[in-house]
């Protein structure tokens, strides 16, 4: 595992020096377990894979896909079309193998170890043992400064404005002066400006107090390295794992200062746009606020840089609710029309010769493979009279059945996998990007479920113009050159 760099880029420092390494000739294998491991970028890995590492004459092989650069039964061909379409592929399926990661990170987590890729701020990972945590003194007197102050009497908001003030790098910042192999997601800000996010999370932050928690946060998708938060009874807690830097009644103090200033909205609902809407300048937040009058209420959405964190760093800008609303709502009606409007066009992707192939040579494996099996049944059942009439010695019988029967389970299992594969096969087929729009149907209003689903993101722009950055954008890509490529 890479420390600190999560997979999707061929920056990675192993991944240079493995690209190195082959450059020069040490390596002539590359084993993988699943290709989303290798690349989730479909263009990018085609081309190592297709280019750099055939002409290089170096073997690859993806084990959960079957692919084998040296196999026999992948003629040249085949071989570069099963890559392009597993490639593809892997741009809708490196969710399913994450689940799979977070299975096993779970089990270190439960022993109390330090498994994420930088520690909390205010400590840092033992150079001698990763999973051990040290206290960092230099970050850690800004946590009790923090503490403090809230403890004291200043508000969040107050504090964040104090720390900017001061001109202290934040956490993100932090990391980065400290020669950490911190990179930021694409779209994060990082200004070095404290937010009271920030603030709040080390003020709820039960590891200053010595105890291990972790599992909070679950990724939503590979590809937006956003997280969404875990029921705290799922949370994984182990006390005592490490130095303290606040004390455990202090900490409790400050809990309990926050749930006197519980937060609601007025009706108790997210609203619908929460955390969508980005301030094109900054790429922070936009906030709702209200504005009443007797006779109208008027909600809008503000960039909450100036106001809140520090002044001039953000041209303040806004945008009116209802404005946004029908902007939206259009754009989605116009995506979803296209969308069912194409439902013709996935067909034609599913007929598009490459595909087919695939498709067809993966049944045909299917087919031979269980007439293999049911050959060798049939000859296992024929042991027994050969046995019986005196044809076979007794030895001779005890041996060929064993054989006979691990060459059974063997086939079972193979004919398992490539029903499998068949499987995995068409419902890979199916473009996420039509399947998302084509589930709303005609859309008529917009709902939380279905722009968390859609959308990735709505920029704001200061002159009320507005950008929506969809989910599976790629997807449609794809299929829109596969269908030009035809
Ligand atoms: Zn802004």
């Amino acid at each position: 595992m890479d420390d600190g760099f999560s997979g999707t880029n061929f920056d990675r420092p192993d991944f240079k020096r493995m690209m190195a390494d082959i450059e020069k000739g040490f390596v002539n294998c590359v084993i993988v377990k699943d290709l989303s491991r290798f690349c989730r970028n479909a263009v990018d890995g085609g081309y190592y894979l297709d280019n750099v590492f055939t002409k290089l004459q170096v073997r690859f092989i993806a084990i959960n896909n079957c692919v084998d650069t040296f196999s026999s039964s992948m003629n040249a061909s085949t071989r570069c079309i099963t890559v392009g379409v597993q490639n593809v592929i892997n741009e809708s399926v490196a969710a399913t193998t994450s689940v799979n990661v977070r299975g096993t990170l779970n089990m270190t987590r439960s022993k109390g170890e330090f498994i994420g890729s930088f520690a909390s701020y205010g400590y840092m990972k033992d150079p001698k043992d990763h999973h051990r945590l040290l206290v960092d003194e230099e970050a850690a007197d800004i946590v009790k400064l923090i503490f403090s102050m809230f403890l004291g009497g200043k508000s969040v908001l107050g504090i964040t404005k104090e720390l900017n003030g001061m001109a202290l790098p934040s956490p993100s910042l932090y990391k980065k002066l400290r020669g950490l192999k911190y990179t930021t997601p694409p779209n994060a800000v990082n200004d070095g400006l404290w937010s009271d996010r920030t603030v709040r999370r080390i003020l709820t932050n039960e590891i200053y107090t010595g105890t291990m928690v972790q599992g909070k946060n679950t990724t939503i998708s590979y590809k937006i390295k956003k997280c969404r938060a875990v029921p705290k009874e799922d949370w994984i807690v182990v006390p005592d794992t490490h130095e303290a830097i606040i004390a455990k009644e202090d900490w409790n103090r400050a809990q309990s200062l926050f749930s006197n200033h519980v937060h609601t909205g007025r009706n108790f609902e997210t609203d619908i746009f929460a955390g969508l809407l980005k301030c094109s300048e900054c790429r922070r937040c936009m906030n709702k606020k209200t504005y009443r009058n007797p006779n109208k209420t008027y909600i809008y959405y503000k960039c909450a840089t100036r106001d809140r964190l520090k002044k001039a760093s953000c041209q303040s800008h806004t945008i009116n609710r209802n404005r946004l609303y029908d902007a939206v709502l259009l754009t989605l009606q116009k995506m979803s029309e296209a969308a069912v409007k194409a439902e013709n066009i996935e067909k034609r992707l599913r007929e598009l010769p490459k595909r087919k192939d695939r498709q067809e040579s993966l049944e045909l494996s299917l087919k031979l493979l269980k007439k293999e099996l049911e050959k060798e049944k049939e000859a296992g059942l024929e042991l027994y009279p050969d046995f019986k009439s005196g044809i076979l010695t007794k030895e001779e019988y005890l041996e060929l059945k064993t054989r006979s029967l691990s060459k059974k389970e063997a086939l079972e299992e193979k004919v398992k996998e490539a029903e499998k594969a068949l499987r995995d096969n068409e419902s890979k087929e199916k473009n996420l990007f039509f399947e998302a729009f084509k589930k709303y149907g005609t859309i008529t209003e917009l709902s939380r479920p279905m722009l968390s689903e859609l959308v990735e993101e709505i920029i704001i722009f200061p002159d009320e113009e507005i950008e929506i950055n969809f989910k599976f954008r790629d997807a449609y890509k794809d299929a829109l050159k596969a269908l030009q490529e035809s």
